[in-house]
């Protein structure tokens, strides 16, 4: 990358760009919420929409000179309506858990009941953990998965809804490999009186392009990031009914964020337009079934998965049986070349910070053009790594090869 105004302005932060730069092409990323933004949606958000003021909605701004902005945020606005079928699109959120605060401000007061996945078995920070705002606001209760099958548990989820009669309910997860339900979730809702969110941060562009089944027909409300499967800028995107559409835009601006980021939101249409493609459609299909293929590469070589497989981009790799921890086992990996997060299994005996597990996902290399051929190599290089980690000298020989399956699959062109 170029940037020859920041080389000569600020050399320790053009090194750092650089040195990212090196590490993003020369590494295999696993991490599961990761992406590489196309170069068309980098030069959206590194436009000089970043200069502009624009409070308000498209036509009823506080400031002037709004007419482009107003152009960005309505193509970004009407390609998710088209990509999603949803009623009402608020792209404003800066960020997925902003997304969720809102929608949480609009209709749930101090002290209401929320009824979550439990963070240790997959859900997000924002679903009502104890550290977060949702968790401290409000009365959180929280669903987890089967301990033998890995599935979500349906009879607890229906249990907890009777009991704490809930106002609302949280569906959607970080770590969770498998087919989301959501017409049993919204069932429950109703049978409980409760709102039902769907939170789809992880597998946005897995709904878009029609393969996992949709929450759109079944949920009040819709949240996501636009930076993970659906490969856009960081970001956050609310989704409703018409009839929560105004409440819904009061509480992003005014209720908790003054100006949008409008770079951002050029860059969120840009990944929009990309997604309503047959090339993102096949993309996602390829993601899916390289997550496949590397799960079950894994299982091979006698690793564990979590409920045995996956059905999404992820898999959560149980490493009890390993003689080695999730912390552990994301050092040693980055220093073979391959990045992957740490992350509690459900049941989990080890704190959050060490861990009994790691996370891996398939949307970065996909995107780099890998295939199964190449799922089979890396599940390859983990099951070895993981065997030898004591053993420096082979980790080393792996960063090698690591590299070299990088080298063949570029980025940035
Ligand atoms: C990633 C994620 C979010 C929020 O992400 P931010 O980091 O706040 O943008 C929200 N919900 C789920 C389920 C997620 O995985």
């Amino acid at each position: 990358m170029e940037f020859e105004n920041l080389k000569t302005v600020d050399s320790d932060v053009y090194n750092a760009i650089q040195n990212e730069a090196e590490r993003e092409r020369d590494k295999i990323v696993l991490i599961a919420s990761e992406n590489y933004v196309s170069p068309a949606v980098l030069e959206a958000q590194g436009s000089i929409f970043t200069n502009k003021y624009a409070e308000g909605y498209p036509g009823r701004r506080y400031y002037g000179g709004c007419e482009y902005a107003d152009a960005v945020e309505n193509l970004a606005i009407n390609r998710a309506k088209e990509l999603f079928g949803a009623e009402h699109v608020n792209i404003q959120p800066h960020s997925g858990t902003q997304a969720n605060m809102a929608v949480y401000f609009s209709f749930l007061k101090p002290g209401d009941t929320l009824l979550g996945m439990s963070l240790n078995h997959g859900g997000h920070l924002s679903h009502g953990a104890n550290v977060n705002f949702s968790g401290i606001m409000f009365r959180s209760v929280t669903y987890g998965v089967d301990k033998d099958t890995g599935y979500i548990d349906f009879d607890e989820v229906r249990r907890l809804a009777v009991e704490n009669k809930p106002r609302m309910i949280v569906v959607g997860a970080s770590a969770y490999s498998r087919t989301i339900d959501f017409k049993k979730f919204s069932e429950i809702a109703k049978e409980v009186g409760a709102y039902l969110l769907a939170d789809i941060a992880h597998i946005a562009g897995i709904i878009a392009a029609g393969i996992h089944p949709s929450p759109i027909p079944y949920a009040e409300f819709v949240t996501t990031t636009t930076h993970k499967t659906l490969r856009g800028p960081r970001g956050g995107m609310i989704m409703c009914k018409a009839e929560f559409a105004k409440a819904i835009d009061k509480m992003i601006f005014p209720g908790i964020q003054g100006g949008p980021l409008v770079h951002v939101i050029a860059a969120k249409a840009v990944a929009l337009k990309e997604a309503l493609t047959p090339d993102f459609r096949d993309y996602q299909k390829r993601i899916v079934a390289n997550a496949k293929k590397l799960a079950e590469e894994l299982m091979k070589r006698g690793l564990k998965i979590v409920s045995g497989g996956t059905e999404n981009h992820l898999m959560l790799v149980d490493l009890t049986g390993k003689n080695i921890t999730g912390k552990d086992a994301e050092e040693t990996l980055d220093m073979a070349g391959i990045t992957v997060n740490k992350n509690s299994i459900p049941y989990d005996s080890r704190p959050p910070a060490i861990t009994s597990g790691i996370r891996l996902g398939t949307p970065c290399i996909t995107t780099r053009g890998m295939g199964v051929t190449e799922m089979a190599e890396i599940a390859g290089i983990i099951s070895e790594v993981l065997n030898n980690h004591k053993n420096p000298s082979a980790i080393s020989s792996f960063r090698e090869q690591a590299k070299g399956l990088c080298r063949r699959f570029p980025i940035y062109r």
